[in-house]
């Protein structure tokens, strides 16, 4: 899993040449952006992948080395970012023989559901919905179209580790893992990011155990197989919006005794 690509096509992050550019205005424009910001972005990253089980509990990471360039940045900012996952108990480093940095995922369920459904409202929860049925669609369509044979038997292999899912959290995590496989299959790293991006932010949310959401979910990875993008981004759209539509009902039937707006 680790090597997959969307956990570390850190584009963004890169560090870019500017070739002679002149005078001092410009310099200033052009001087290096302030590390911790790509700090942050690295951590991010990392988080995001651990948290949604891309790297799984426990699994070493590669070397600092290995895992900068990777990212496009220094080990410097490597180290810092490490530093910071440690602190956050989602990283742990071993000195010695057989040591090194391995990926800790959180043993509870710690993600806040109540709470972070409590800060959203319904506006926000049906542009969510909008959103994340454009994305979810639009992802699922160009893996209809693009995936490969070796794109399909990971969402296989996630969706019966789904059915086998030990605990709700874990079932969570791998329903978010696999929406994230099938963007991964539409060959688009944005659309990859953008669906990590959300299933980060939103996962634990959407993917509350409701009805026939197995059923869609396998219905998405035949038609993906069968290579029927039209129907594939028709399921991931009906399956997105019935997810958030849960969540609405939720929201309106329980509505928190105290809101935090701000
Ligand atoms: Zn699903």
């Amino acid at each position: 899993m680790f090597g997959d690509k969307y956990c570390y096509d850190m584009a963004a992050a890169k560090e870019v040449r500017v070739p002679e550019i002149a005078g001092s205005a410009r310099s200033a424009a052009f001087a290096p952006v302030d590390s911790t910001a790509r700090v942050d972005a690295v951590v991010r990253r990392l988080t995001d992948a651990i948290l949604l089980g891309l790297v799984a509990d426990g699994e070493q990471l590669p070397s600092e080395a290995e895992l900068a360039a990777r990212l496009g940045v220094s080990t410097v900012t490597l180290r810092e970012a490490l530093m910071a996952l440690r602190q956050r108990g989602l990283v742990e480093t071993r000195r010695g023989r057989g040591g090194g940095s391995f990926a800790r995922a959180p043993r509870e369920d710690s993600l806040g559901v109540p709470g972070r459904l409590a800060e959203l409202t319904v506006e926000d929860l049906r542009d969510l919905g909008d959103h994340y049925a454009a994305v979810s669609g639009a992802a699922a369509r160009l893996a209809a179209q693009r995936s490969l044979p070796s794109d399909l038997a990971p969402l296989k292999r996630t969706l019966v580790a789904m059915a086998a899912a030990a605990t709700p959290g874990e079932a969570r995590r791998l329903h978010g893992r696999f929406h994230i496989e099938v963007a991964a299959a539409s060959q688009s790293a944005r659309l990859t990011q953008e669906e990590i991006r959300l299933q980060a932010d939103i996962g634990a949310l959407l993917w509350l155990p409701h009805t026939t959401q197995g059923e869609d979910d396998e219905a998405i990875a035949e038609a993906v197989e069968r290579g029927d993008g039209d129907l594939a981004r028709a399921l991931a759209e009906r399956h997105a919006l019935a997810a958030v539509g849960h969540l609405i009902e939720l929201r309106l039937r329980y509505p928190p005794e105290v809101r935090h707006d701000h």
